[in-house]
């Protein structure tokens, strides 16, 4: 870039500098460029630095928080095999493993009905070498097949089981904001030597904005999870063609909104997003309504939208901590408080949802309304 002769060259170790030099080079970036940027840079980003997740690193989700998590959506897995007909061949998918801690107590709780394990094929979509090596000695000697991203799935072969904790919020988002003459993006710039928002100056056509959002008041946030939606419409077609479901769990809200939801986690609290490029989880809510819109237009069926609480009580959640409990009288009050934090509305029982994308002949348990 000729402007680059002018200035010092950025400090290539530097995830922050290099993300000013581009934008000074050439111009304001959206949002979504910026969140690609400091989760996904190959070498910086967020994901392939360290290790985020759990106890010792920026957050907590609910396989870290209680097997019993895992446990509920294993049972899930194998009452989904079972109504399958117990097809010889099926691959189980999980987007975004993290530490693999789901996927080992999910494998540990489906073993149950005969021949499930043995008809099994285990496939990772994991962009991350860092957590895919993680993952690589959580499981073995279980031997997985790792592919990079939604599209590497392959669009033939035998039905899907697949699962996703927390994948979807992790997806970049852009943001656009109210004005008097429409709806302007949010891009990230650079003012005064710091990193923020400044407004395009062109405006959306108004019909992108759904209905409801609309009329939202001057100075209204509205988020456009493309990634996310191109992720889902990907899936939805392999589902459609290959037979299975999909079992998606993440924070977000039902029906389209105005409101801003994108934050930045480091060490268990939230961070500036802008301060510290690739050293912050960044992510945003997840829309269970434009997921499950464009679900339904690449030909498969959303099932109706739970919470994780109403999820996990149908998957049996409540007689299970009692057995835990019973067997380790010692851990009864861990296994409660536990209990409470997936369930509780006042933690993660309903900001949490559970949204079950199937083919058309195909309802597993407990997604058995449409
Ligand atoms: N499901 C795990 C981890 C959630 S963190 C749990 O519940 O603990 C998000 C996961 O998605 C990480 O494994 C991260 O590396 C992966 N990921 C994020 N963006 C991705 C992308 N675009 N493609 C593939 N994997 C991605």
């Amino acid at each position: 870039m000729a402007q680059d002769r002018f200035r010092l060259a950025p400090n290539k170790e530097d995830l922050g500098e290099l993300i000013d030099a581009q934008i000074n080079a050439s111009g304001p970036i959206t949002l979504a460029e910026y969140m690609a940027l400091c989760l996904s840079h190959p070498t910086l980003g967020y994901y392939r630095r360290s290790n985020p997740i759990g106890r010792q690193g920026d957050f907590i989700t609910a396989p870290e928080v209680s097997q019993m998590f895992g446990e509920m959506i294993g049972a899930f897995v194998a009452a989904g095999w079972t109504s399958l007909g117990e097809p010889e061949r099926f691959d189980l998918v999980e987007l975004g493993p993290g530490r693999g801690t789901l996927l080992k107590d999910v494998l540990r709780a489906a073993a149950g009905p005969k021949g499930l394990i043995e008809a099994m094929r285990l496939v990772l979509v994991e962009s991350s070498p860092v957590l895919t090596e993680v993952q690589r000695r959580a499981l073995a000697p279980v031997e997985p097949l790792w592919c990079e991203g939604v599209e590497n799935i392959n669009p033939d072969g035998p039905p899907l089981i697949v699962i996703a904790n927390e994948f979807f919020d992790a997806l970049p988002i852009r943001q656009f904001q109210k004005e008097a003459d429409g709806w302007h993006e949010r891009l990230v710039s650079i003012g005064e030597g710091t990193r923020g928002f400044i407004l395009s100056g062109g405006v959306l056509p108004r019909r992108t904005v759904p209905e409801r959002v609309r009329s939202a008041a001057p100075g209204s946030i509205w988020e456009m999870g493309e990634d996310a939606e191109a992720a889902m419409v990907t899936l939805a077609a392999r589902i459609a063609k290959r037979g299975g479901a999909a079992l998606i769990i993440d924070y977000g809200y039902e029906q389209s909104q105005a409101g801003d939801s994108f934050q930045a986690v480091a060490a268990h609290r939230r961070a500036d997003p802008f301060a510290a490029p690739g050293e912050a989880d960044l992510t945003a809510h997840v829309n269970f309504e434009a997921l499950a819109d464009v679900a339904r237009l690449a030909g498969a069926v959303p099932r109706k939208l739970m919470t994780q609480a109403q999820f996990l009580a149908a998957m049996g959640i409540v007689p299970r901590a009692k057995v835990l409990s019973k067997g380790n009288p010692e851990e009864a009050e861990m296994v409660k408080a536990d209990l409470k934090r997936l369930t509780a509305a006042d933690q993660m029982g309903t900001l949490f949802k559970v949204l079950c994308i199937t083919a058309k002949d195909f309802a597993p348990y407990p997604f058995v309304e449409k």
